[in-house]
């Protein structure tokens, strides 16, 4: 069932969908385990085009379609760009996407490309790309579909409303990986309309940590390409968000992300992408307790070559019986 399921609490009708939400939330038995609390996953990789920005691309581009826009643009490290392509396409309407060259991951491009969008490769970062494309919409007659859009937050707010109707109730934590911090906001307004108010812990990657450190950086870096931002467009909802619900924003470093990220895939058998396990790292390292909800935001075939250089290698084997019964049970 998709979001649109919630339709009465969204502000606008269902112009452009192919059926995002209604997302998996598994029990993590073995991080259950792990840690002592009851762990679930919130599969957002199972979205149309595999993270949780279709949710809030599917009520933006519908609102787009509405106001009348002819094209669609925002800044993105892959994610977002792959759905903005995929709903302009099914619109309809002009693409165009600004990615920082040579950053982006091979999945998410070659489905902007696919869908049919203007890529372009800005020899800066993220933040620099959302500046430019921000001075872009203020001048011209596109829409903006970064979450700086409103849409984009009311359409993300609903996977806080299946995490409550699966669960029965709201679970006690909520572990979430922040980039530009949309996200943990979407959470944080879909559960505070319910009335619910689990504790939001939210992760950044150590490279990439203005929240925690109460500033901006200028040159993030992380192998969390996702999360790899120096200045988040939702600051102070998230932080009021942090403060609010008695959470906090913590920092995991790059092998903590991705020892999450090998576990996630090898003992839970879910492969999410790199800043997703940022959710899974912080809950290892800081703890939690009761029943927790880890949301793994995107899927781990965006970003092939990070889990080749991770996993082990293929084994050669002649086509005769007895070395393949040596290459498999040996
Ligand atoms: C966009 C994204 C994030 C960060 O979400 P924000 O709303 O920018 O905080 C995390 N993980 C994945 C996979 C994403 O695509």
């Amino acid at each position: 069932m998709s979001l649109w399921r919630y339709a009465d609490r969204l502000p606008v009708e269902p112009l452009v969908t192919m059926g995002e939400g209604g997302t998996p939330l598994v029990l993590a038995e073995h991080l259950s385990e792990l840690t002592g609390c009851e762990v679930w996953l919130k599969v957002e990789g199972a979205n149309p085009t595999g993270s949780f920005k279709d949710r809030g691309m599917t009520v933006a581009v519908s609102a787009a379609v509405q106001e009348g826009a002819e094209v669609v643009v925002c800044a993105s490290t892959g994610n977002t760009a792959a759905s903005a392509a995929a709903y302009a396409a099914r619109a309809g309407l002009r693409g165009a996407v600004i990615v920082p060259e040579g950053k982006i991951a091979t999945g998410k491009l070659a489905q902007a490309l696919m869908h049919g969008a203007r890529v372009v490769a800005l020899r800066g970062n993220f933040d620099q790309a959302l500046a430019v494309v921000r001075e872009l919409a203020a001048l011209h007659p596109v829409s903006l579909v970064n979450s700086v859009n409103e849409y984009r937050i009311e359409g993300q707010k609903t996977a806080a409303f299946e995490v409550v109707d699966s669960l029965g109730e709201a679970p006690d934590v909520l572990c979430i990986p922040v980039g530009n911090a949309g996200n943990v906001t979407a959470y944080w307004r879909g559960f505070s309309e319910l009335g619910d108010s689990p504790a939001l812990h939210g992760y950044q990657a150590e490279g990439a940590a203005p929240l925690v450190h109460g500033a901006p950086v200028s040159q993030p870096e992380t192998v969390a390409s996702a999360i790899r931002i120096g200045n988040p467009a939702r600051w102070e909802d998230a932080m009021g968000a942090f403060t609010s619900s008695r959470g906090a924003v913590r920092a995991v470093s790059d092998a903590e992300i991705l020892d999450a990220y090998t576990l996630l895939g090898s003992r839970e058998g879910v492969f999410c992408e790199p800043a997703s396990a940022a959710s899974v790292a912080g809950l290892l390292k800081h703890g939690a307790e009761g029943r927790v909800v880890c949301v793994l935001t995107g899927h781990g075939l965006k970003d092939p070559q990070t889990a080749m250089n991770r996993a082990s290698s293929v084994v050669p084997c002649e086509p005769e019986l007895a070395a393949v019964e040596k290459a498999v049970l040996g």
